[in-house]
């Protein structure tokens, strides 16, 4: 277990926060060539799979009953990196979807996606918010920089990096969490 974490330390300090130039397998090749034994690699790929798969769900789901940007937000979309603000549908809604297959339930509790304190969530080109927050520029912001960040590597890679970042270094050690936080404030902050 030990093993696994300083490799997945390793990988993630190794290829952030440059994205570029991962191949589209490398995430599995990471598990593949890693020590990790058979029961952890068959673990972390299962919850990984269902996770890509189901992110990929809900950005469909949500995507229709979504509102466009509007002109203000289509330009703090541009300021975030994302290079399509026309496909961003924003979703103001109380409860956000929850995983119902094992083990990506459990997964999803133990990082806490669960929480009351969740105000918002991008899937993809989707953004949930809570409505306690709807109208609150800075959660939007940050929300899309993952959009941008969902653009730059696609859903799959995102889901792969976001997971193993959770699991190695944490909610906000995490460099995805850290850029988001950094490029929404430094937004803010003029
Ligand atoms: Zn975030």
């Amino acid at each position: 277990m030990k093993l696994y974490l300083v490799f997945f330390i390793f990988i993630v300090g190794v290829i952030f926060p440059n994205y570029s130039y991962c191949s589209e397998n490398n995430e599995k090749d990471f598990s593949e060539q890693s020590n990790l034994n058979l029961e952890d690699k068959e673990s972390f790929n299962a919850i990984l799979s269902q996770a890509q798969l189901w992110v990929k769900q809900q950005e469909e789901k949500f995507s229709h009953s979504g509102r466009q940007l509007s002109i203000q937000e289509f330009f703090m979309a541009k300021a975030m990196g994302v290079q399509y603000p026309e496909q961003v549908r924003v979703v103001v809604i109380a409860d956000f979807p929850i995983p119902t297959q094992q083990p990506l339930l459990n997964e999803y509790k133990s990082i806490g996606f669960t929480s009351p304190e969740v105000g918002g969530q991008a899937f993809g080109y989707t953004i949930l918010i809570k409505p306690r927050y709807a109208g609150k520029d800075w959660l939007l912001l940050h929300e899309l920089v993952h959009v941008a960040q969902f653009e730059r590597i696609g859903i799959k890679r995102f889901v792969a990096r976001y997971l193993i970042e959770l699991k190695t270094l944490g909610y906000r050690d995490s460099l995805i969490e850290i850029e988001a936080r950094e490029k929404s404030q430094s937004y803010i902050s003029g």
